[in-house]
């Protein structure tokens, strides 16, 4: 493995911002937290702080959710679809316009590599915004072809008509954290929603960067409120506030688990995009050139701190060496440094704690007798940084395996059997389905063992294949709903049937 270089100064605009005070934007306004409480952000790839951010409280929570309560009923609902479209189609312009800080902000803020970053802030970030910003005038209601009791047809009009849900509660993590706070706003704007944001504690700096854009494009004061803070105070509250109409949450299936019970109270509607244990499966016939790469890629893709992420490698016999061997040789070549530095290929983890749970999970993975292929240690040096990790001949009795490690830990596990029910079972054998892919050139047995994995997304000769336009979710514990295309929107809007007796 070669370190990729390490040194970077912020460029004026990132310091600028960085050195800014840093509030909550609650109705249009930047306002400290109530009881002045911050949270320090720190850059993972150094360990040194770099900005100071207030920390929301429950009564911050409160003013937030006041404020796109009024909202809903203020200028906003004024605004006729193609208006909202062109609000939305201006954020998305605006983020593109500084597309380099943004980027600059979420490489220092996340760790990631800064191809990574601009990458996924134009695509899911402006284009995202941009996909739904299209919706706004196509969300249809139907007439329906039916008359109430005694009423001679054609003597009556039965229609829907298809409104925003109300306030929307956002929840979102660390690990793509722009990208995760366009998934959210883009189709709650799109519907006419309100929102407040709660972006993850580690990485509140582009959800502030998007509240200056929000206010620079004319949204109107208190559609969306932005409230970094901690999860069990400001995201409980958030989750368990009777203003809330709807939770949309991306995290952790735990915390997923208390948004439900939380949200019970005023029995608000919630969507969640949880964890995932994705497997890929190799069949002997598979173009290895391919392989290699998609499953290296697929595995370490931010670091692994990613739900998609292809974590369990399922290869035939035939070919199991092969491919053990390309994926470990080019997992070593990965180029590890702080996402800044031009030839970074990894950046750090997001954090000392993440990667001690990481370094756990090798442990128990050595304890329980698998064979470690390559990694499974941290280089010297500052920031959390992980050398990219291969375990070769796991099997699922293994903890390593069955859970998600959030980190770049890969397992292998070889098969023999020709019997396609029982190899996907062994794919289905964890808690999670959120994303899988089948690698073979029969069109035969790639298509059955579409019909057998239980995943929201089955991928063929590629790993997670997203898009703006392409449903995406999770199957069993890895979560309720979609996001993304028109499916995305439905969880922001509510029905509602009239009838008209002439
Ligand atoms: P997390 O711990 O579940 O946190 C996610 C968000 O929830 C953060 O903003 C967090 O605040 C907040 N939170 C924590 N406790 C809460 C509570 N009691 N009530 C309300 N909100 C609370 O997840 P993470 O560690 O940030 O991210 C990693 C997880 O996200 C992984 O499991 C990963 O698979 C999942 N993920 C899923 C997807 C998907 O699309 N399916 C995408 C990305 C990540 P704090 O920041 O203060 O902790
Ligand atoms: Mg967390």
């Amino acid at each position: 493995m070669s370190a990729a270089s390490t040194a970077h100064t912020p460029s004026p605009a990132a310091r600028e911002f960085l050195a800014r005070r840093h509030r909550l934007f609650i109705d249009g306004r930047w306002v400290a937290a109530a009881d002045g409480g911050e949270i320090v952000v720190h850059d993972p790839a150094t360990e040194g702080e770099i900005a100071r951010v207030a920390c929301a409280t429950e009564s911050d929570v409160d003013q937030a959710v006041a404020a796109a309560r009024r909202a809903l009923t203020g200028e906003w609902s004024r605004l006729n679809s193609h208006q909202r479209s062109r609000l939305i189609w201006r954020l998305a312009d605006e983020l593109e316009a500084n597309l380099e800080l943004a980027t600059e902000l979420e490489v220092l803020d996340n760790g990631m590599p800064r191809m990574v970053a601009q990458y996924s802030i134009a695509r899911f970030g402006c284009d995202f915004l941009r996909y739904y910003a299209g919706w706004c005038t196509k969300i249809l209601g139907e007439t329906i072809p039916v008359a109430p009791q005694d009423v001679p047809n054609g003597e009556s009009l039965t229609y829907t008509r298809r409104e925003p849900i109300g306030v929307v509660g956002a929840i979102i993590p660390w690990n793509s954290p722009l990208v995760m706070a366009t998934l959210k706003l883009a189709p709650a704007l799109a519907a006419g929603c309100t929102v407040v944001l709660k972006p993850a504690e580690l990485t509140p700096l582009t959800a502030l960067l998007l509240g200056d854009l929000v206010r620079k494009v004319g949204i109107p004061d208190g559609v969306v409120n932005i409230v970094p803070g901690h999860g069990h105070v400001a995201g409980a509250a958030l989750a368990a506030h009777d203003g809330v109409d709807k939770i949309a949450f991306t995290g952790s299936t735990e915390v997923g688990r208390k948004i439900l019970l939380a949200a019970a109270g005023n029995l608000k509607r919630v969507t969640l995009e949880l964890g995932g244990k994705s497997p890929m499966v190799v069949f002997p016939d598979a173009d290895l050139e391919r392989v290699i790469p998609g499953a290296t890629r697929g595995a370490f893709f931010l670091q692994g701190q990613n739900c998609m992420a292809s974590t369990r490698l399922f290869v035939h016999d035939d070919v199991f060496d092969r491919v053990v061997e390309g994926v470990s040789a080019m997992a070593q070549a990965f180029r590890l440094g702080p996402g800044m530095a031009p030839d970074s290929e990894l950046g750090p983890l997001i954090s000392a704690d993440q990667r001690e749970r990481v370094l756990g999970y090798v442990e128990a993975g050595r304890q329980s007798g698998a064979e470690l292929v390559c990694g499974g240690e941290a280089p010297p040096g500052k920031g959390y940084f992980m050398r990219p990790t291969v375990f070769g001949h796991t099997n699922m009795g293994m903890k390593i395996a069955r859970e998600e490690i959030f980190g770049p830990v890969l397992c292998v596990q070889s098969f023999s059997d020709s019997d396609l029910k029982a190899v996907a079972d062994e794919a289905n054998s964890t808690i999670y389905g959120l994303s899988a892919s089948v690698w073979t050139r029969d069109i035969s047995t790639a298509h059955r063992m579409v019909n057998l994995i239980d995943s929201g997304q089955v991928s063929i000769n590629c790993h997670a294949a997203v898009d703006p336009a392409i449903p995406f979710g999770g199957n069993r514990q890895s979560g309720w709903g979609r996001e993304f295309g028109r499916e995305g929107l439905d969880p922001y809007l509510k029905t509602k049937a009239t009838t008209v007796k002439f």
